[in-house]
């Protein structure tokens, strides 16, 4: 054998081999996937080991809330996509920013966040949070300025998605990691819409990453779930949270997240692929007032985007001619896409943002953030796109 046969195969290994080949810990029975282990404790060869166990000197397996092998394979295989030290899982994406919020800020801490995120995360951190002493500043994501004024002396996060949801808007990922080294604070990359396949903030100075693994990790619809990627040390003080206070993932989601990784890259270059020629095919609709997908020549982010993302992503937005009445009508008639908030699926879906995801900011807040009353939201999945394009002609025949 030669030096190089002892090499590990994964240590030089890309992505998307990393995302079929890591994480595995064959059992003794030879299985060639990988096992659910659907077990709650885990039992103690004799009573000298289980005193190990507890105290922290052996790291044998205690209880699922603390650690399952099916869940760990997941951690280790994101852990090796993302490029980072250490991942945990969580139950869902909003589980993973909680732990995250929960393990690194305390009461009087402040947290910038971006105003263009995940409507549910807006209230985690302008709802619950707040009424635990956490101080909150929303600002919109491209506004520079913006989250240079807001920053204070206990300024000790920053929280942002990008590309952003529905508008496509592209935020400098280096530029904003300089902030956070500026403002002694840690910058947090909610990755759901990229995933490790399309963008590595952690690459770029990010300090953590998060995920809804409800989306693209599972990209079939299946399974809620979340991950958190960071140091070593910073995801020891996440772990600490979920372990204590519970929200782990269970060993099955695991198991279909481990599945969703292997066939993440191809999964989504299609996505991209499928929604860029939809939104170039889009943009060419009589009918059509605007189309925001950052892979557009001609949309404000591209360049960045080009820089920083290796393709842009399934998530595309539109302004048909007219007011909420021609959306809702183009919406309804549709029949092969599905009318639903998800995404990152396999299937297609529309949704009118205005009325459904962003329907809780004032119509003042909407107009501030771009959500008109004639836009429509498409999450482009795997279907053939000449279907999906005749299936917009059904909404385009409607509205002309
Ligand atoms: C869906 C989503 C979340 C929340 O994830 P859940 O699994 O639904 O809790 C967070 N961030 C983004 C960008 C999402 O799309």
């Amino acid at each position: 054998m030669s030096d190089h046969d002892d090499l590990d195969p994964l240590a030089t290994a890309h992505l998307d081999t990393l995302a079929i080949r890591s994480g595995i810990k064959r059992t003794e029975e030879g299985e060639h996937s990988e096992p659910i282990f659907a077990t709650s404790s885990y039992v103690f060869e004799n009573a000298a080991e289980a005193a190990a166990r507890f105290s922290g000197e052996s790291p044998g397996n205690v209880y699922s809330r603390y650690t399952n092998p099916t869940v760990r394979a997941f951690e280790q295989r994101l852990a090796a996509l993302e490029g980072a030290e250490a991942c945990v899982a969580a139950a869902s994406g909003m589980a993973a920013i909680l732990s995250v919020c929960m393990a690194l800020l305390k009461s009087g801490d402040h947290v910038i966040c971006s105003r263009d995120v995940f409507g549910t995360t807006i209230n985690l951190f302008g709802k619950v949070l707040t009424r635990f002493g956490v101080e909150v500043t929303f600002v919109p994501l491209l506004d520079d300025s913006a989250w240079r004024a807001a920053v204070r002396p206990n300024t000790a996060m920053l929280f942002l998605e990008t590309p952003s949801n529905p508008l496509c808007e592209v935020a400098d990922l280096a530029a904003m990691s300089a902030l956070a080294r500026e403002s002694d604070s840690l910058l947090v990359v909610d990755n759901s819409f990229c995933t490790p396949s399309l963008q590595l903030p952690l690459e770029m100075g990010a300090d953590i990453v998060v995920y809804a693994a409800t989306k693209y990790l599972d990209g079939q619809g299946r399974c809620m779930g979340g991950a958190v990627l960071g140091s070593a040390i910073h995801m020891n003080e996440v772990l600490m949270f979920l372990r204590t206070c519970g929200p782990t993932m269970s060993p099955f989601n695991a198991w279909v997240f481990l599945k969703g990784l292997e066939t993440l890259r191809l999964r989504m270059e299609a996505h991209s692929r499928s929604a860029l020629e939809l939104a170039q095919w889009l943009q060419q609709q009589r009918g059509v007032e605007k189309v925001y997908y950052c892979g557009l020549k001609d949309h404000p982010g591209f360049a960045l985007a080009t820089q920083q993302q290796k393709g842009y992503g399934g998530v595309l937005s539109f302004l048909v001619e007219g007011g909420r009445d021609q959306a809702w009508k183009f919406i309804d008639a549709t029949k092969l896409v599905s009318h639903t908030a998800n995404l990152g699926d396999a299937k297609t879906t529309i949704v009118h943002p205005a009325t459904t995801t962003h329907s809780r900011l004032t119509p003042e807040q909407r107009e501030e953030a771009g959500i008109a009353e004639n836009l429509i939201r498409l999450a482009v999945g795997l279907e053939n796109v000449v279907d999906l394009e005749a299936d917009m002609q059904r909404g385009f025949a409607r509205i002309r």
